[in-house]
């Protein structure tokens, strides 16, 4: 295949990424990542447009056009990833933009060799690839989702093929050059960027994919208000410990705890403020317990916690230590506020019992700690 025909190739799928992207952006303006990527796609589409018309009769301004594009559209795909892992923008890249223009120029000027202005742009080129595999690496969230691997795998392919360039442009093998028309060249200057960038752009578009995912499920299982398991996860969950332990022969405990006299917060200093009541207070239940206990949110101000291996001593004295840690809080609204808890366990020798069950007993031992006074758990028989 000839350099026009590859090259247009290059141009086509990079303006189809772009148009993907650019729709995603419209669908969903609130993730910027997208709109970087989309101009990204353009950028290079520019770039490679403009080395491949350019090959031959080579005009300085649309060489400095030509190349500074290509490093550009590297540039925003930084600047996308950064994005996408909700990081701050650095200027990093930008002050490499220029600097590459820069440098470029002083090339130009000095009249130096299209092997020489190759090399350059390949360095960079090169440079910000390997910044962006190491954004990619270092992103917050699991490596080994498929997607993650897909993205870091197709910019590895990228960053093999130039480093290729880089040391064919160095030892001079002008075969391998984008004006030569080399079959090597070709599948190394245009196949193998048309192969890496649409594997990294469906990369992306599965990462994106990945995270909607995640996030509809952090809805569907999540209290918006505290964080915390909402009921449905909570049960689900509940359900399931009380499974494994019943399998495994292992105790385990569920209580429920309540805000004592949670309405006066209400009426005496606003909605608001007890909102932050109960935000404070799971935080302070979070903090205090494991993190294998499920604690979800269950009522208004009611929470469910799930205490897997413990039995009743044990919960007796995590039970304990919840309420005097809330009793000793000073919490954001400027008063002390304190929790009932009823619990109830189940040993092995106890045998058969449902979720429903334990819970029913649960609440039952709550009622009797209000009736008992208020701040304090009391355990069910
Ligand atoms: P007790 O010690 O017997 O538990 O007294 P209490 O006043 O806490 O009584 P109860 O548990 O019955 O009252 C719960 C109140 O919590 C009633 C409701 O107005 C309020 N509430 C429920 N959900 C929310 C919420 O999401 N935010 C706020 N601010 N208040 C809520
Ligand atoms: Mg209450
Ligand atoms: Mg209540």
């Amino acid at each position: 295949m000839d350099v026009l025909t590859a090259g247009t190739a290059l141009i086509v799928v990079q303006l189809c990424v772009s148009l993907v992207m650019a729709g995603i952006f419209y669908a969903a303006p609130t993730e910027t990542c997208t709109r970087f990527w989309a101009l990204s796609g353009v950028s290079f589409a520019i770039g490679v447009m403009t080395v491949v018309l350019n090959a031959g009769a080579p005009r300085p301004v649309i060489l400095v056009v030509g190349n500074s594009a290509l490093i550009l559209g590297l540039v925003l795909q930084w600047c996308g990833i950064r994005a996408f892992f909700q990081k701050k923008q650095a200027r990093t890249g930008w002050i490499l933009w220029l600097l590459f223009i820069g440098l470029f120029i002083l090339l130009l000027v000095r009249n130096a060799g299209v092997g020489q202005r190759a090399l350059l742009s390949a360095v960079f080129i090169l440079a910000l690839l390997l910044v962006n595999l190491y954004e990619m690496w270092t992103g917050p969230g699991s490596r080994s989702t498929f997607a993650r691997k897909l993205t870091f795998g197709s910019l590895l392919l990228l960053a093999v093929s130039y480093s290729g360039r880089v040391i064919a442009t160095t030892v001079n093998m002008s075969e391998l050059l984008p004006s030569s028309g080399n079959p090597l060249a070709v599948i190394l200057i245009y196949f193998v960027p048309i192969a890496g960038t649409l594997l990294f752009c469906n990369g992306l578009l599965l990462l994106y994919f990945e995270r909607v995912i995640a996030d509809k499920h952090h809805l569907a299982t999540h209290d918006e208000l505290t964080g915390l398991l909402n009921r449905r996860a909570l049960v689900a969950g509940g359900e399931r410990e009380l499974r494994l332990a019943q399998r495994m022969r292992t105790p385990i405990t569920v209580a429920l705890a309540d805000v004592d006299h949670f309405k006066q917060i209400n009426d005496t200093l606003g909605h608001e403020a007890g909102d932050r009541a109960i935000i404070d207070m799971a935080r302070l239940l979070k903090e205090t317990c494991r993190s294998v206990d499920l604690i979800g949110r269950y009522g208004g101000e009611e929470f469910c916690l799930v205490f897997p291996g413990l039995d009743e001593a044990a919960a007796r004295t995590v039970a304990e230590r919840l309420v005097r840690t809330v009793a000793a809080h000073r919490f954001s609204i400027g008063r002390n506020v304190s929790i009932s808890i009823g619990l109830a366990s189940m040993t092995p020798a106890q045998g058969e019992q449902d979720w429903v069950q334990l819970v029913r007993r649960a609440d039952q031992a709550l009622y009797a700690a209000k009736q008992a006074g208020r701040n304090r758990y009391e355990v069910s028989e």
